[in-house]
């Protein structure tokens, strides 16, 4: 079976290209069978006039992307077409995500941390701060607000887990105490963690997770999923040889399926 992609973009969220089609239509050549669209949720956390169009989609166009899934679904059939979002994981706000997320039939919601102390760190606009912040400081704020939105309930995926080295900025320190304690925690809270290959195309230039991130995951049993992030819809799929390496190498032979919040664990 190959992997299913569960991270794709859309045009709605306003830096994304391409309509929902032109990914399914990609996702079918690629020879998938298995696809999820997951856009940026409208930025739930902010007052309305303080939302930039070009990070996430509007509040009125989630009721649109629900149904164009829908009807998509309905017109293709060689493929499972699931519906998803990429929510952000805002500490105080978790009952307005959850108020959200109720009012669709959502297959599953991707948990991202895009913000750490209010901070778009993986945003090249403000890629500046990099040079003023203390990096140990900062991979231990992002793991924590991983390990706090993974045990929130609200999510069934950790999204590109370790996002933080995007930009290629490491620190001194041993990461392995932090991949251990969030392995843990997201084993007990019951998420599957993605591994999403966006990173290939980063200066990070490796998969979220690291190798050895994957390593302690698959120790815990931790379930993973799979997607490309794909904003364009030439990224379907993308990298997903070099993910089946990776799965394969950490010891995995299945991965996570799911529709309705169900999950089932398939080989790969
Ligand atoms: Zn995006
Ligand atoms: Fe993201
Ligand atoms: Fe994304
Ligand atoms: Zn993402």
């Amino acid at each position: 079976m190959p992997l299913p992609d569960y991270h794709i973009h859309t045009a709605r969220c306003g830096h994304a290209t391409g309509s929902m089609k032109e990914y399914v239509e990609h996702a079918l050549a690629r020879g998938l069978k298995e696809i999820g669209f997951a856009d940026h949720i409208p930025m739930y956390w902010l007052d309305e006039n303080r939302r930039d169009p070009e990070l996430a989609m509007p509040d009125a166009e989630l009721p649109r992307y629900v149904e164009e899934v829908e009807k998509l679904r309905s017109s293709y059939r060689g493929i499972n077409i699931r519906l998803g979002i990429e929510a952000d994981y805002i500490p105080g706000c978790e009952e307005q995500l959850q108020r959200i997320i109720q009012r669709y039939p959502f297959d599953y919601v991707l948990g991202s941390i895009h913000y750490v102390n209010g901070w778009g760190f993986d945003n090249p606009a403000y890629i500046h701060r990099y040079k003023e912040t203390d990096l140990d400081q900062l991979y231990r704020d992002y793991f924590l607000l991983l390990q706090q939105a993974a045990q929130s309930r609200l999510f069934d995926i950790m999204a590109h887990p370790d996002l933080v080295k995007k930009f290629g900025f490491r620190p001194r320190g041993d990461l392995r105490r932090l991949y251990l304690e969030t392995a843990k925690a997201v084993a007990r809270a019951g998420v599957c963690l993605e591994v999403n290959t966006a990173g290939l195309r980063t200066p990070a230039g490796e998969i979220y997770p690291a190798p050895d991130f994957l390593h302690i995951c698959k120790k815990f049993a931790v379930p993973v999923t799979t997607g490309s992030d794909a904003h364009k819809p030439d990224q379907v799929g993308f990298g997903f040889d070099r993910a089946t390496e990776m799965l394969t190498g950490a010891g995995y032979d299945k991965v996570t399926h799911i529709k309705a919040r169900q999950t089932t664990q398939i080989f790969f």
